[in-house]
């Protein structure tokens, strides 16, 4: 079981994003607790074997084994809750890039990041020389200013 690998990349997570401490975050123990509000959010993911991506305009890129981090937002109803719930979930229809991801995943947390901006927290990341681009452009299609928002930790 892979609880303490994704528990240790939460933990360097918000040492990483919060050394500022100005943005709030919620570290919830179960996706339930989640907060329910508008805002950002960031998946820790753990990958046990390597994945083939059937993204052909990504190039079909085929991430290694390890540990991953996602940024997203969750403007829509129920906010950073129902987003976070569904990238939880194993089965559903693929309907975003990191649906490929999520549903091979061996462990999954969530940070919570209510009222932030995605971009700002893959800004703090990239600053980090602990964390680099997986994947060039990956679920950032409709973002200028990230070079993806799918990060690995080195
Ligand atoms: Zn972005």
């Amino acid at each position: 079981m892979s609880d303490a690998q994704i528990s240790s990349l939460l933990d360097q997570l918000i040492a990483s994003i919060l050394d500022d401490h100005a943005m709030a975050c919620a570290r919830p123990a179960q996706a339930g607790r989640l907060p329910s509000v508008r805002g950002a959010y960031i998946l820790a993911i753990q990958l046990d074997q390597p994945q083939l991506l059937p993204l052909a305009r990504l190039g079909e890129p085929e991430l290694p084994a390890g540990l991953y981090v996602y940024a997203g937002s969750a403007y829509g109803p129920g906010g950073i809750k129902a987003r976070v719930t569904r990238h939880l979930r194993k089965e559903k229809t693929v309907h975003w890039h990191i649906d490929h991801v999520t549903k091979k995943a061996a462990g999954i947390g969530a940070l919570a990041f209510p009222g932030a901006n995605e971009c700002e927290l893959v800004s703090r990341l990239t600053a980090n020389d602990d964390f680099c681009v997986a994947v060039d452009r990956f679920g950032s299609s409709d973002c200028r200013t990230c070079p993806s928002h799918l990060l690995v930790r080195k």
